[in-house]
This record gives C-alpha cells, structure tokens and sequence, in this order.
C-alpha cells in the first residue's frame, strides 16, 4: 500500500478555506500565490511519497543501533534521505530568509511536515526537533549565537535536540537536577543524565545542537531556577565549523513501542561545555517556545498518522470480501462483497475522515494564527491571534492526538486479524502514533493547562475571542439555507462550550478537583467545538464552488463527510457537558488504598 499524499485537500485548504492569497501584507504571503503554492504541495507530496515512505517500514524493523563508542547508526536508507531533504530545501521552507531560509508562511511549510510525518514519522521527527532548536534560539539567542546556529539548523546541516527529561523529573520539571556551573568565561560546564532523548544521537548530520535545561549552581529550586543551555555535539570552531568533539555521549537507546526509526537516547553530560541562552533562571520560558512549537507538531503528527491508517483501512475495505450487503449482493458475481459495504466499517471510515479533514483543517487554521501573531503589520490582529495560539495549543495537542489514535485503532479493526499481523502496516500506525499522546506533555497534562491556564489568561480573553467569533460567523451566514446543519450544530456545541466554560468558573476555582475532574471532557468538548466551526468553514468554501458550477466531486464529498460529523460525531459534545458537571465527587470517592 503506497502513501498517497493528500494534495488536493490541502490546496483546498490554503486557498478555498484559509484564502491565504488575502494575506499579502504579511511577509512570506507575498511570495506564496496559490500558483506557487500548488507546486510546492505536489513536490512535497512526491518527495514524502517516493523518499520517506518506503523506508516506513525499513526504519520500524530495523531500528537505530547503538554501539559501544556511543556512536547511534540510523536504519538503512535514512541517511541518504535525509541528505535529499537538505538539498531538496525542505528543512528552510518555513525559516525565514535572513537565516538561509525560503521565508514561506509556517501554514504552508505545515502542509509539508503532514505528508513527511505521515510517510515516516520516526525519520521527520529529527528535522522537526531541528526546526524547534532553530526557533528557540531564534526567540532566545544572543546575536552571536543567532549568527553561529540559526543558518546551519535552518539548512538542515546541524540537527537539534531538546533535553529537558530525567529518570526522576517527566512532568514536573521542577525536579530537574542537571547541573550548570559558571566557567566565568561567558561557558559553563553541564552535568547530569537526560533520558528519551529523540534525535540525540545519529549519523545524519554532521552535528548536534542539543537544547538543554539545567540548573545554575546556587539557583532557585523549582521551575523558577532552571536556565536554558546551547550544548553541541561538535564545538563550533572560528570559523564556525565543528571542532572539539563536546563531553555529551549518548549512552545507550531505548527500546520501545514505536518509531523504531528515531534514536530516543540517554544523554550523558559529563562536564559538557554549554553556553547560556537568554538569561539566568529563564530557561523554561524560553524552551516553551520550542515546547509550543513541538505541541502543534505533536498534535500534526495525530492527524499525519491517522491520515496514513486511514488509507490503509480505506484501500484494505475495497478489497476484503466477505459477507453480503445487507440490503442484498452489491458484487454479485464474486463470492461475496467488499467489507465496505458493511454500514459498521462505514462508521469506522467516516469516523475517521471526518476527524482527519476537520482535524486538519484545524491545525492549519491555528498554524495561519501562529503567523498572523508573528507577523500581522495590525496589532488588534496579532494579540488576538496570539490569544489563540495560547488556547487552541493544548486543543491541538491532546484532541488531535487523542482522535489521531482511535482512527489509528479503528483502521486496524477495520483489517480485521490481518491489522494485528505485521503484513499490513496498520499495527505500525497503532504503535507509532501512541507515544504522542504522552509525549510533549501528556494529554491530561494539555487538558489541565487549557482548563488551568489558558482558559484564565487575560481575564479569560481568548476564549471570548473565540465565543464572539463563531457567534459573528454563524449570525453572518444565516440567511445561507444550505449551510444551516453545519450552524445549528456549531451555535449548539459553541453554547455547550460556554456552559462548560461557565461551570468551571464557578465549581473550579472552590474546588481544584473540580477542574482536574473536568478538563479531559472539556478539552474534548472544545475539540469538537472548533472541528465543527472548521466543519462550517469547510461547507461554505464547498457550498460555493457547487453553486458556481464546479462539478468536482471532491467538493460533494467535502459536503457529504462534513454532515456525518455534524450529525454523527459533534453529538457528543453532549455527553462531555454531561460528565464534566458531575465534578470530582465520584472520580476522587476511593481512598488510593482500595485502587
Ligand atoms: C519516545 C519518547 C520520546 C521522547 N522525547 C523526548 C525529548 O526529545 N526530549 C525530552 O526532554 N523528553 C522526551 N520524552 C519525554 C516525554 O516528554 C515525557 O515522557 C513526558 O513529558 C511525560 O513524562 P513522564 O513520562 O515522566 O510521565 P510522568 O510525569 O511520570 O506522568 C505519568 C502520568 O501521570 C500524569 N501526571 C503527572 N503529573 C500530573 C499532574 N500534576 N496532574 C495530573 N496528571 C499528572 C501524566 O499525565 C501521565 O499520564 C520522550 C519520551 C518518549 C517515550
């Protein structure tokens, strides 16, 4: 079964949905007319295709090696892809052009991590991480040091790495260890073990900017004394090529469920010379930006991989025969029908695609937020875009994982036995694309920030922001008929949201448990919530082409999928609201003893 990258989804996305040809005033958007864009999303789908795809299931058989000189050897094949990704350019699309890269909006460089994470997840984690090195320093880096990395990250030449995780210290990184003591020359020396380490080990590249968090002798203990330290593999010499081999050694890899391919490594520092980034005790301000960074990443990777299962599960139900329709025989001539015809692997196909197509459209709507926050000339615009990213960053990350995985699991089901025999790539997708629901915080860590934080920041703000707009959107297209479905469901799931918002505020803050009760079904209901705007957005877009003639059927289909969420999936914003004001009583009524 060959990848098949879906182009034409996401050309409908940047310019019928997202309409990217209007942001000419931002920079990038200039350069990147629908023309230009549509050629990028083709090679881009090639690339991932024909590159990153066959080497899938070379990479999660074989694995990473790692030998007894701390040296880590990536599967057969990757080395020479990632060598083509370099030159193909694909590692600076998004980066801007002051540091060697090809300035393009991060809506549209997204599309492109889409189709690598779906062809090979394990292989485009290490330029992902890369690209989060490249924008910490980016947010944090002295100048110096801006002219020393950012070009070689953006290249693809270096790869980075982020080191934040201990044996004892996951979650709460207030327990961090590491140590950092000043060598009074501008240098410090690190010490301390990381461990999970993706991409902090490998033979694809000539070295290895590993981001580190440690704590300055004599710091603060807790989150408020961590610094952020630019460890790398080589140190650079004058001229800024790799020099002294640096005292930071991957010690061994982990052996795991998924993306074999990715070396996930114990990092030893052993005295490694590190240098400062930003100032002292700020280090976990700084590492979010990468942190939020690899959150959306995180959340594509969910839609990436369940795009991948779900063309699995969709190619193997045109396929398997047996049993007939039950409103009689639609292969008459064979032994039996295809499974598709079974309503039941119906609901697992469409479960999937809508989850898929809103869930993409939700990632690219957040990603345009993230440049219109960076870049809007209008400052109105940036804050509010800002506030967004703030709030949907969690969403993005525990509801796109969470959805990602049971369309994963559904796609197996959909198999049948051969989905759990290696023969079918479909037990790959389960296995890779369960650690994202853990990593970059776990999902309930996403859902306590959203109801934690992000739902009170700035006087809840952004929330507001997001109530008020789908309320204009759905008073806006009222007197659409052919929209209505898609409005009556997004004003009900929005006035669901809010009473879930509402409850919060008064049952949260008089009992914590209250919030931590609640915010998995919350962070759900949101999800639902904004898949059902991007659902609406979707139609209109769709709606217009029918009615102006187009006689595409991938807009019919667009049409089609989008009232099956609507009627089938968004109703259970429902059941959410309902869980989640039962508050903790009965979730907390055990004592730990009787666990
Ligand atoms: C394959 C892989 C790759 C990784 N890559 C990297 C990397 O590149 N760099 C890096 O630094 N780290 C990396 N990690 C580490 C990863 O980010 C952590 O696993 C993650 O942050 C969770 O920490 P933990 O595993 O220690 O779980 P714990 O913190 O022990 O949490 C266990 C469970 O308890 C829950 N929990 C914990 N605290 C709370 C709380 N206060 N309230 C409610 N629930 C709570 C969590 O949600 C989770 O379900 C990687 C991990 C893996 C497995």
């Amino acid at each position: 079964m060959t990848y098949k990258p879906p182009v034409r989804d996401h050309a409908f996305l940047l310019g019928e949905v997202l309409e990217i040809d209007r942001y000419t005033d931002l920079p990038g958007f200039g350069d990147a007319s629908m023309d230009l864009v549509s050629q990028i999303l083709e090679e881009a789908g090639r690339f991932s295709a024909e590159v990153l795809a066959p080497l899938n299931a070379v990479g999660d058989k074989q694995g990473c090696t790692w030998k007894p000189d701390n040296t880590v050897t990536t599967p057969d094949g990757f080395k020479e892809a990632y060598k083509a990704l370099v030159d193909g350019g694909w590692t600076a699309l998004g980066v801007e052009q002051g540091f060697g890269g090809q300035g393009l909006p991060h809506v549209v460089n997204l599309a492109f991590s889409e189709m690598s994470s779906s062809a090979n997840m394990a292989f485009s984690m290490y330029p992902g991480l890369t690209h989060g090195a490249y924008s910490a320093i980016r947010n944090g880096g002295s100048d110096d040091q801006k002219a020393l990395y950012l070009p070689k990250l953006a290249s693809g030449q270096w790869c980075g790495t982020m080191n934040l995780t201990e044996p004892h210290c996951g979650t709460d990184l207030g327990l961090l260890r590491t140590k950092a003591v000043p060598q009074g020359d501008g240098s410090y020396r690190i010490s301390g073990q990381k461990i999970w380490i993706s991409g902090g080990e490998h033979d694809m590249a000539e070295n290895i900017v590993h981001l580190v968090l440690a704590r300055i002798e004599g710091a603060p203990a807790g989150t408020r004394g961590i610094s952020l330290f630019i460890v790398p593999k080589f140190i650079p010499d004058a001229e800024g090529r790799p020099g002294t081999r640096n005292s930071v050694f991957c010690a061994g890899l982990e052996e795991k469920m998924g993306i074999h391919g990715n070396a996930t490594c114990v990092i030893q520092h052993e005295e490694s010379l590190g240098w400062l980034v930003g100032e002292e005790n700020r280090g976990l301000a700084l590492m979010f930006v990468m942190m939020n960074e690899a959150r959306i990443g995180v959340g594509l990777q969910g839609v990436a991989q369940a795009e991948a299962a779900y063309q699995s599960a969709a190619a193997f139900a045109k396929d398997r025969l047996q049993g007939r329709s039950l409103t009689g025989p639609k292969n008459p001539d064979g032994p039996a029908d295809p499974i598709i015809v079974h309503p039941d692997i119906r609901r697992m196909l469409m479960d999937s695609r809508a989850t898929i197509e809103g869930g993409r459209a939700f990632l690219f709507w957040t990603a345009l937020q993230g440049d219109l926050a960076h870049a809007s000339p209008d400052e109105a615009v940036r804050q509010k875009a800002d506030d967004y990213m703030g709030l949907m960053t969690p969403v993005v990350k525990g509801f796109l994982t969470d959805r990602g995985f049971k369309v994963c699991s559904d796609s197996l089901q959909v198999h049948g036995g051969s989905g759990f025999t290696e023969h079918f790539p479909a037990s790959q997708y389960v296995r890779d694309c369960r650690i994202t629901l853990i990593y970059e915080g776990a999902n309930g860590i996403q859902a306590l920030d959203l109801v934690g934080r992000k739902l009170a920041a700035n006087g809840g703000r952004a929330v507001m922001s997001f109530f008020a707009e789908v309320d204009a959107y759905v008073e806006a297209n009222q007197k659409d008929a052919d929209l209505k479905p898609f409005l009556d469901g997004l004003a009900e799931a929005k006035a669901q949201l809010q009473d879930a918002t509402m409850w919060l505020m008064q049952n949260g803050l008089a009992n914590p448990d209250n919030a931590g009760a609640a915010s998995s079904d919350y962070m759900h209901l949101f999800g639902l919530t904004a898949l059902a705007y991007m659902w609406a957005l979707m139609a209109k877009a769709a709606q217009g082409k029918i009615a102006a003639g187009d006689a595409d059927p991938f807009y019919a289909a667009k049409l089609a999928v989008g009232r099956y969420y609507v009627e089938r999936m968004l109703p259970d914003t429902g059941a959410h609201l309902a869980k989640l004001k039962t508050g903790a009583a009965s979730l907390m009524a055990l004592p730990a003893e009787a666990f």
